[in-house]
């Protein structure tokens, strides 16, 4: 957990056979974050809100929110709800994988798969318990004969989180039919989103109809919300498109 970005993206191993792990770990923030930041870090990441990461005054202006301190969520009034995005980039890319994670703790070892580390709840979006921590992460070798990529929207072209990011792994057989594949999405959920019903592909080529139904499933699953100034509506567009074109071009 505790080795860095940039190990992880010039890692040769991780490069040739968990290509959109190493994508994802080069498109965290800039290079110096990824001179120190490590994996268990980024899989830790909080949850992000336009409400919530801001200075304590501009906070205090607004009588904060319910994440901490407030009494209403600015992003929905009328719930009782936290939907801060999980924008981690690591994540969805591991996921992909069917990666599992090792949790220490005082009472000692536990191994999870990595989807399980996360719930739907933008204030407690972890389901480590007190003085649990990330300690190892497992990447299966069974899932190596695939290829993957992982591209993320963001405001600036480097040092921002996503708005909206996408890991595909397919694995094509002889006949270039899909015998596996797998999305997962970052920053349009309060959690990494491994998207589901994809298995009606296997068998298929990709052709356009099966793109489009890449996209429009992908645009179904992502739940955006007024968290950044980028309007949700928006986010949902273009994560169902990197999902398409993703999965495009590793077809092709
Ligand atoms: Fe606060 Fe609502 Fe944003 Fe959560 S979604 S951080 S409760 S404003």
């Amino acid at each position: 957990a505790n080795v860095t970005l940039n190990n992880i993206k010039e890692n040769q191993i991780i490069r040739k056979n968990y290509p959109c792990i190493a994508e994802a770990a080069s498109s965290v923030a800039g290079p110096t974050h990824q001179q120190y930041g490590t994996v268990g870090g980024n899989l830790c990441l909080d949850t992000r809100c336009l409400f919530y990461n801001q200075s304590e005054w501009w906070r205090q202006s607004n009588d904060y929110c319910l994440k901490e301190r407030g009494e209403i969520c600015h992003v929905a009034p009328g719930g009782k709800r936290c939907f801060a995005a999980f924008s981690g980039d690591l994540a969805p890319s591991m996921l992909v994988y069917d990666a599992e994670i090792f949790v220490i703790g005082t009472s000692g070892s536990r191994r999870i798969p990595l989807s399980d580390l996360y719930k739907d709840d933008g204030m407690a979006h972890l389901s480590l318990e007190p003085g649990e921590l990330v300690d190892r992460i497992h990447l299966p070798s069974t899932l190596t004969n695939s290829t993957s990529r992982y591209e993320k929207s963001r405001i600036r072209g480097s040092i921002d989180f996503p708005l909206a990011g996408v890991a595909v792994r397919l694995r094509k057989g002889n006949s270039g039919a899909i015998e596996d594949i797998a999305i997962a999405l970052t920053a349009v959920n309060p959690y990494p989103k491994v998207v589901t019903g994809l298995e009606v592909l296997i068998g298929s080529k990709l052709g356009n109809q099966e793109l489009d139904l890449i996209r429009d499933t992908v645009r179904k699953q992502s739940k955006p919300m007024r968290t950044t100034t980028v309007a949700p509506w928006y986010r949902r567009r273009v994560v169902g498109a990197i999902a398409r074109r993703l999965a495009a071009e590793l077809s092709a």
